[in-house]
């Protein structure tokens, strides 16, 4: 059987120091991401015909193929995993946004100004652990909150770039104060790997 791995980080631990914290991103990368995993690969020990699937392959149209018996584990750990693998592409100092990127969400969005105050909003209004994502819904850039590891692709819409709220992604260094840890995100934003996602959606 193939096993799902733990894809590798390309930075240090501290290389988004201060805005999120070197502790926070070694327990969420090596110890929750982790456990998405295994719990990914246990959930499926029982069904060989689903361990060479990619994790997208699991997910997609709803877990249409997956057995009624392990599909709430599949929703979750596959979801936590790709979700994960994701995300810390997602992150580095220092990047502006511009080009095709910064053209997309302003003709979506009016300008960078509104979509990051409608992004904040709904980041911020996400009741519970989830996550808060830029899409492409048939060839227009949205907005979508999501509850738990539920991925955008169950719905058939493809991620570009989304924020971590499940408080293991804060917590340490930010405690209760949400608003603190999205406000910091702004600054940890690859938006080069953005442009990236969008490029291979195809727009
Ligand atoms: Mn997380």
């Amino acid at each position: 059987m193939t096993l799902h791995t733990l894809p590798p980080l390309v930075y240090a631990f501290d290389s988004l120091e201060p805005f999120i914290d070197a502790k926070t991103m070694e327990i969420h990368y090596t110890k929750h991401h982790q456990a998405y995993i295994d719990k990914l690969n246990s959930a499926l020990e029982k069904y060989p015909s689903l361990q060479n699937l990619k994790v997208e392959e699991l997910l997609t149209d709803n877990l249409k193929i997956i057995p009624d018996e392990i599909k709430t584990p599949v929703k979750n750990h596959a979801g936590g995993h790709l979700n994960h693998s994701f995300f810390w592409p997602l992150l580095k100092k220092g990047m502006l946004c511009e080009g095709k990127i910064l053209a997309e969400i302003e003709k979506n969005f009016g300008s960078l100004a509104t979509f990051k105050e409608k992004f904040n909003a709904s980041a911020l209004s996400l009741f519970g652990s989830g996550w808060c994502w830029l899409i492409l819904n048939n060839g227009k850039l949205e907005i979508l909150a999501t509850s738990n590891q539920d991925s955008p692709i169950s719905q058939k819409k493809i991620p570009i770039l989304g924020i971590d709220l499940w408080e293991h992604a804060y917590y340490l260094k930010y405690m209760n104060k949400r608003a603190d840890y999205i406000s910091a995100f702004w600054s940890v934003i690859n938006w080069s790997q953005v442009e990236k996602n969008l490029q291979k959606a195809h727009i």
